[in-house]
């Protein structure tokens, strides 16, 4: 057995699928004048294997699309034709001394940054082209294999060095029955997806197999545990099995509270939203009786594509949301790229502290028309629904009110167009950054309510990279600290007036949940497979009891007591429940 780090709970038993690594090597070493010739041979090999491939892909693509959405791929023959591309690749090799893969890389990095820099729809979108065939021939003069997921084989456990969350949002949850990742953190975005699609994953074993782990063997992991068997004996599949069974009837059992009213026994109601990143999750979401989506990660929208969404894309989506819920709230979150979440089409910078960088709402009010565009869309869409909107990382009163004046600006376009959107929209916050929680008060006067977002508050507070193995255990959600920002945020949201909910994986922690009832926070909103535990943890937790608790916590100096004061409540409240 090899221990890995559970991300995504849930058993997982079936045969591997390894996925090719995708970081492809450069050769480091120079060439000799001698060797330009064979270069130039490697290139002009690299691009006739390529174009074939290219007509291949074309007709295969015709006979299921049509020959118009083929064009694309005329674009690309005509940059491998292109003398301009050619000349760059041999001025490289031959003034750098340069082997063929690293002056073709050059090449293409040289003309994707000069066509993106064009205040021009239209070439960025060359950019793109660049890019994709010149990735292309990168490939053949490599080597390297294509990357694609089987999809015609028996389902599998796929294994990854690592998953970025756009491999993540092409996953069919029906072809993948669980995920092992060498790398990653149960905290990074990719774990959070899976959780959202319930994909089992366990990540960080890297260091734990004595040997790769080829296609084919069989594979059991427990995201719980993080535990993975590679080849196991018959009696531990057997022993597995059952368990999968039992979890699985055990779910069924939980959905039967889907329907109640999420009321503590003494009256406190706590509504239970869910976190969805895509339509496609808002049904299992509803299926678990969710109270509307308290965070839609609308950045997810912007993955795994090759250009920004148009307004008119982004408003059938956020409609069809808000459409879906019937009037239950639907809070749209503005873009939050940057960190761990890149877009291929959109080249952030190379940054020291990606976390602590050009991220978030940072970008969108650099990038105005961009937001603008984001605003525009999910204004239409509150005519449809209850949307309230949401900025997130909001450090400060100036970034509120940057922000709507783009919103204002917006709002007159629509008026003046005799579009329609809700005038009464409410517009929040995520509080994530220690200096929105000391400056809560000043910031409530600002908007109508506010959403911890724990995830990154913890990083931020206690100055522990979300994504960093290295230091995973010095990531304490229960770090006294947390507990006094949470207190301060939603006291000083209280005082105000103005409502308060959580989103980060905190709210989906049974053990958090008496912080929250003695807090009195309206709100959790989590990935939907935590919202039917908390559900049935808060039919049988009392507020008055939870408000105990949390006075006793105050005297706690560490993360280790506050969290064994909190499991041996929970398991006090477990015990009573199961003695009816
Ligand atoms: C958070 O930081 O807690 C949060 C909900 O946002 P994200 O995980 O998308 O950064
Ligand atoms: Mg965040």
């Amino acid at each position: 057995m090899i221990q890995g780090i559970g991300a995504s709970a849930g058993i997982a038993i079936g045969r591997s699928f390894v996925l090719p690594n995708w970081e492809w090597e450069l050769p480091e070493q120079k060439i000799d004048v001698a060797d330009f010739a064979r270069e130039f041979e490697r290139v002009y090999e690299g691009i006739r294997t390529s174009k074939s491939e290219i007509e291949q892909i074309k007709d295969e693509l015709r006979d299921v699309v049509g020959s118009e959405e083929t064009h694309i791929f005329d674009a690309h023959i005509a940059i491998l034709d292109d003398p301009v591309f050619m000349n760059e690749i041999q001025g490289i090799i031959q003034r750098q001394y340069k082997a063929a893969e690293v002056a073709v890389k050059e090449a293409i990095d040289h003309f994707v940054t000069m066509f993106d820099l064009l205040d021009d729809e239209y070439m960025k979108e060359r950019a793109l082209d660049i890019k994709d065939v010149g990735n292309r021939l990168l490939k053949h003069l490599l080597g390297a294999p294509e990357i694609t997921l089987p999809s015609d084989t028996q389902p599998f456990i796929l294994i990854a060095k690592e998953l970025s969350p756009s491999q993540l949002a092409h996953i069919n949850p029906q072809h993948v029955l669980g995920i092992v990742t060498l790398a990653g953190s149960t905290t990074s975005h990719s774990a959070i997806m899976a959780r959202a699609l319930g994909v089992p994953l366990v990540v960080g074993v890297e260091t734990k197999l004595a040997e790769p782990i080829q296609t084919g063997q069989t594979i059991i992991i427990d995201g719980t545990d993080g535990s993975v068997f590679i080849d196991p004996v018959q009696e531990i599949i057997l022993t597995y099995t059952k368990l999968h069974s039992h979890q699985a009837e055990a779910k069924k059992q939980l959905h039967g509270i889907a329907g109640h009213r999420p009321v503590t026994p003494d009256g406190k109601r706590l509504e239970l939203a869910a976190n969805i990143s895509s339509f496609k999750e808002l049904e299992i979401a509803l299926s678990s009786g969710a109270h509307g989506v308290g965070l839609f990660r609308t950045e997810f929208l912007y993955m795994d594509r090759n250009r920004f969404p148009k307004e008119e894309e982004q408003f059938d989506v956020y409609r069809s949301v808000a459409e879906r819920l019937g009037g239950e709230p639907l809070v749209i979150r503005t873009l939050d790229v940057g960190g761990d979440k890149q877009l291929d089409y959109f080249e952030l910078p190379e940054e020291d502290n990606p976390f602590l960088g050009y991220r978030a709402i940072r970008i969108s009010l650099d990038r105005k028309d961009l937001f603008k565009t984001q605003l525009r869309a999910i204004l239409r869409a509150s005519h449809y629904g209850k949307v309230k909107l949401m900025y997130p990382l909001i450090s400060s009163v100036d970034e509120v009110r940057a922000a709507n004046a783009v919103l204002n600006e917006a709002k007159l376009e629509l008026e003046e167009a005799g579009i329609p959107y809700d005038k009464g929209m409410k517009i929040g916050i995520m509080i994530e950054v220690p200096a929105a929680v000391m400056i809560a008060d000043l910031l409530a006067e600002e908007v109508d309510f506010f959403s911890i977002g724990t995830n990154d508050l913890v990083q931020f507070t206690l100055a522990v990279d979300r994504m960093n193995e290295e230091i995973s255990h010095l990531y304490e959600p229960y770090h006294p600290a947390l507990i006094r920002m949470l207190k301060m945020t939603v006291e000083a949201a209280k005082r105000a007036g103005i409502t308060v909910g959580v989103c980060g994986e905190l709210a989906g922690d049974l053990r958090a949940l008496p912080i929250w009832l003695s807090l009195d926070v309206d709100e959790l909103s989590m990935s939907s497979h935590s919202i039917l535990q908390v559900k049935q943890q808060l039919l049988s937790t009392s507020q008055e009891e939870s408000s105990e608790v949390f006075q006793q916590l105050h005297s706690c100096r560490t993360s280790t007591e506050i969290l064994e004061l909190l499991t041996s409540f929970v398991n006090r409240v477990d015990k009573k429940t199961a003695n009816g």
